[in-house]
């Protein structure tokens, strides 16, 4: 899977992910779908924000991640979102303390992340 790939990625696409990241991903498979697509929409984000407004925001590797070991993760990727929300004025939840293997806090946390990735998509017309 290469960037090449992700950044291909149609506006039809992007509404796809969007449906995908709002899933809770318990099965192994759930989560190698959940985080391919939630990667493919930061990638998405991020792609916009450079066109839009000619700032380059930092894209960390979130694909693949492991369930189990999320400390790193975590970091990264509130960073990013941090980052996004500054840029594009939203009012961001705290995505960096998840326990994943706790279901009401994972329904919780996925609901969060997706409701983020929904706004930063009407603002920048991806979704
Ligand atoms: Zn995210």
């Amino acid at each position: 899977m290469g960037k090449r790939n992700l950044s291909s990625q149609t506006v039809g696409h992007a509404l796809m992910a969007l449906a995908q990241l709002s899933e809770i991903p318990l099965t192994h498979e759930d989560v190698q779908r959940w985080s391919f697509a939630h990667m493919a929409n930061h990638l998405d984000i991020i792609r916009r924000v450079q066109e839009t407004k000619q700032i380059t925001l930092n894209a960390f590797p979130l694909d693949p991640f492991d369930p189990n070991n999320l400390g790193q993760w975590l970091y990264q990727h509130s960073v990013m979102h941090a980052q996004m929300d500054l840029v594009l004025g939203i009012a961001g939840y705290d995505l960096l303390s998840l326990d994943w293997r706790d279901e009401d806090q994972l329904i919780q946390w996925i609901g969060f992340n997706v409701d983020e990735h929904i706004q930063a998509g009407r603002i920048l017309g991806i979704a």
